[in-house]
């Protein structure tokens, strides 16, 4: 049996310097990734330091129309929030469509953005995971991974990353705000998940201590006419095998703005930049929604069990846009 303490922080300082202090502890929130984690022996943390009595659980209103979600906030009260429903419906949508009812009162918003990845052989300490255990190999590229990635993926790691809301937030540009050693900082979401590259093992930018302190989503009013779909083997309870947000602003006939982002197909929350360069100024049509899909996943590099993937993220994308725009083209 192995020890491990248990303390909770009352401040931010306290808890950054609580982590900073001992290199085997870890910030807890929700526990619902943690907890999980340290019973199947994936993580050995000697000290977990609770930061749920911090005051970053708000969900607040920005002037020009944008959001800030505290780290703390639950999923559950997020999409519910009048503000993520009326002006994000893709962000609301994504996050009830992500776990179970008990699961999103629980799980905070800054958990949701660290959560690790859902390969089984990862979570299997007995099989080789180079981001488990770097340089021990992957072993996934040659066993199951039907449900791995198509998009991103390098020699090393194929593992999708994992989350629903952060899939919109990569549409919407959101930024993380953080607080550690250094002082304060605001991270691109882009930039805040990393491709796996030879380094699968660093899943974000964050250094040991560095805590999340919120979410900030800029004001965006294409995002009002907005969806977040999801493809996967069961309606409920169940990552995606491929999803989609999509936001689209149409004049007369055509496609004067437009924000897509995949889940489910890649290693990090995919903007999908060539799809949206693709339909900038086309006709909104089936056609040319089909043709940016093609551009997007032109790039996947499937392996033989997830290649029905390329084909399904390909009309997930035609079904979101064909949502928003029905009637209309
Ligand atoms: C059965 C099951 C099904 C699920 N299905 C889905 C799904 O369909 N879609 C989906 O998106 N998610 C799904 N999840 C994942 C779930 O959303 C995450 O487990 C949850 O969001 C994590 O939040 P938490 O507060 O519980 O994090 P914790 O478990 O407390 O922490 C997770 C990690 O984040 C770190 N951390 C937490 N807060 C901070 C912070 N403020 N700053 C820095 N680091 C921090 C912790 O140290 C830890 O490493 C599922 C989970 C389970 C168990
Ligand atoms: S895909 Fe990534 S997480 Fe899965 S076994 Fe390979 S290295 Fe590990």
């Amino acid at each position: 049996m192995r020890p491990l303490s248990y303390v909770r922080a009352g401040d931010a300082g306290t808890a950054i310097a609580l982590v900073r202090a001992r290199p085997d502890s870890a910030f807890l929130a929700g526990g619902t990734t943690e907890v999980d984690l340290v019973r199947q022996d994936v993580l050995r943390p000697g000290l977990l330091v609770d930061i749920n009595d911090l005051p970053l659980d708000l969900v607040e209103d920005l002037p020009g129309g944008g959001l800030r979600i505290g780290a703390l906030a639950r999923m559950s009260d997020v999409a519910r929030a009048p503000g993520v429903i009326e002006r994000f419906p893709l962000m609301s949508q994504a996050l009830v469509l992500g776990a179970s009812a008990q699961l999103r009162n629980m799980a905070s918003m800054g958990g949701n953005l660290c959560q690790r990845v859902r390969c089984s052989y990862f979570r299997d300490p007995a099989s080789p995971c180079n981001k488990r255990e770097p340089g021990s190999g992957c072993a996934a590229l040659d066993g199951f991974h039907r449900g791995h990635a198509i998009l991103g993926v390098s020699d090393h790691c194929i593992a999708t990353h994992p989350s629903d809301v952060a899939v919109p937030l990569t549409a919407l540009d959101a930024v993380v705000h953080t607080s550690g050693p250094a002082g304060e900082r605001a991270i691109g979401i882009d930039d805040f998940f990393p491709l796996p590259g030879d380094t699968p093992q660093r899943e974000h930018p964050l250094e040991h201590g560095e805590l999340i302190t919120a979410i900030e989503v800029p004001g965006a009013p294409v995002a009002r006419r907005s969806v977040y779909l999801k493809f996967r083997d069961r309606q409920s309870y169940e990552f995606a095998l491929a999803s989609v947000a999509a936001a689209v602003r149409i004049e007369d006939g055509t496609v004067t703005e437009v924000r897509l982002a995949l889940g489910g197909v890649a290693t990090k929350p995919w903007r999908a930049r060539r799809a949206e360069a693709a339909l900038l100024g086309r006709p909104a049509t089936a056609a040319s929604f089909a043709e940016a899909a093609r551009q997007e996943l032109a790039a996947a590099t499937p392996r033989p069990m997830n290649a029905f993937k390329v084909g399904l993220a390909q009309r997930a994308v035609v079904r979101a846009l064909s949502t928003l725009t029905d009637g209309e083209a």
